[in-house]
């Protein structure tokens, strides 16, 4: 559509950001800009205002840009997944792999529970790795994830097929290259 057309063309690419060869989404031009931010919110709003949507499970850090005026609009809670040793209390994590190494994101445990339904957000999927993360972790409380959204995908990375094994719808807004 228009809309969503507007969206993507707000959206900054950074050749070599944060490393070379990668070319960086940049989506905090996309933020500034109040006419694209609030068009990317209504579509994932019209989307989900029907859905029977109990909480909203944001990835740190940009997760938390995009699934608080989400939140807000559909008048549900905010539950941030963090980077580790961020959050007080009891936590739960999950690993994932990165292309060297392994990162780990934490949900405070009693902020989610048993039987709710769970939007999980997120700005971008490109392998595919830390939404399965975040899958792993809201079901290890016995929650349902409803569906995973997010703002863009890069199909070329094959995240679609890696949350497929998880059996996790996918949502995104914007396929880039
Ligand atoms: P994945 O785990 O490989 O799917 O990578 C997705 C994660 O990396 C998300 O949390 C994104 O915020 C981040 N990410 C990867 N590439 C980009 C990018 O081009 N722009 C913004 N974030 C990115």
């Amino acid at each position: 559509s228009d809309n969503l057309q507007y969206v993507s063309d707000s959206i900054r690419v950074v050749p070599g950001f944060p490393k070379k060869g990668i070319m960086f989404q940049d989506i905090t031009t996309l933020t500034r800009n109040p006419k694209a931010f609030k068009l990317c919110i209504e579509a994932f709003v019209e989307r989900y205002k029907d859905q029977k949507i109990d909480v909203i499970a944001g990835v740190e850090a940009r997760g938390f840009i995009f699934g608080p005026p989400l939140a807000l609009a559909l008048g549900v809670g905010f539950v941030p997944l963090r980077k580790p040793g961020k959050l007080p209390g009891e936590t739960i994590g999950a690993e994932y792999q990165l292309e060297y190494g392994t990162d780990r994101i934490e949900m405070t445990v009693e902020s989610i529970t048993n039987g709710q339904n769970v939007l999980i957000i997120d700005d971008l999927v490109a392998t595919g790795g830390t939404l399965g993360a975040a899958v792993q972790l809201v079901e290890k409380v016995g929650a349902k994830v409803h569906e995973a959204a997010c703002v863009i995908e890069l199909p070329e990375l094959q995240g679609r097929a890696k949350l497929k094994a998880t059996n996790v719808p996918l949502f995104v807004l914007l396929e880039k290259e």
